[in-house]
């Protein structure tokens, strides 16, 4: 029987981007994660091989090819990086790459630089893939994401990044309330050792009903949550880097840069012609 791939592939309506989990659930243990709460979908651990996903989601009248395509955030519903999705998930970037779409991934976990090299190899343009590595709070991480690599091991991945080059960024996701703003010279001691340049901080996922749903979720379940200590928290970091509320913004903003580099390399070519 073909396999119901509705939870793996989810495109934003308007196909802008899409979320591909190779499969459903995340051995990463936070306390605060939101997946054992939604209702729409059972765990399923097994990997739905990258040529599968790969194919269905080309072949959906949503997708665009290329640059200004769809975005590809790889894992939503799983950690990309797990032992038993890494080789799927890398095959997955490398053939998004090669369809010239921009490929974002949130990870908790350490990606070698002999990966991160061969994805910087096939790349065909500069910040065509973005690798966000993710935590909520640095004092006492271990005891609220249990089973994720201790963060010294995380952060390598912004180090390895800046040495070949790739855009990297720190994900805090989710902002928890009474906790991880009490992080906040932390996580400025962080950006500054690691020389992070793009903060994402995101907001908190609850169930209680408010204005603004989760609009990526097929049946939503979850609204966000902002609150006064989040925004206070970005302005503080905002004096180090560059703060986004989002990683669709942050996306978005490199975008931006490309095109502002490409219009003055144009203007220049133009003026020597
Ligand atoms: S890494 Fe994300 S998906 Fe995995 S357990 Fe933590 S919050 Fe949940």
């Amino acid at each position: 029987m073909k396999k119901d791939l509705t939870n793996h592939i989810v495109f934003e309506h308007d196909g802008s981007r899409v979320f591909i989990s190779t499969h459903l659930g995340c051995e990463s243990g936070c306390t605060y994660c939101y997946l054992p709460h939604q209702t729409s979908f059972e765990f399923d651990e097994e990997i739905v091989p990258a040529q599968v996903l790969f194919n269905q989601v080309i072949n959906d009248k949503r997708y665009k090819q290329g640059q200004n395509g769809t975005l590809v955030s790889l894992g939503c519903y799983s950690e990309p990086f797990s032992k038993n999705s890494f080789t799927e998930t890398v095959e997955l970037i490398y053939a998004f790459l090669q369809q010239g779409n921009r490929v974002q991934i949130a990870t908790k976990q350490c990606v070698s630089e002999d990966s991160l090299q061969a994805i910087s190899d096939i790349q065909q343009y500069a910040n065509q893939f973005v690798l966000l590595t993710s935590c909520a709070a640095i004092t006492d991480n271990e005891k609220i994401e249990i089973n994720a690599p201790p963060l010294a091991h995380r952060f390598e991945n912004f180090d390895n990044c800046n040495k070949l080059g790739l855009m990297s960024g720190l994900m805090i996701k989710p902002f928890l309330e009474n906790l991880t703003g009490n992080d906040v010279d932390a996580f400025i001691e962080t950006i500054r050792q690691h020389s992070i340049k793009h903060v994402v901080v995101g907001d908190e996922f609850t169930t209680e009903r408010n204005e603004e749903p989760v609009t990526y979720f097929l049946n939503s379940e979850f609204y966000r949550h902002d609150c006064l200590e989040r925004q206070l928290f970005m302005k503080r970091l905002a004096d180090h880097c560059n703060v986004y509320s989002g990683s669709k913004e942050l996306m978005e903003s490199l975008k931006s840069k490309k095109t502002k580099a490409q219009s003055m390399a144009r203007r220049f070519i133009e003026k020597t012609e």
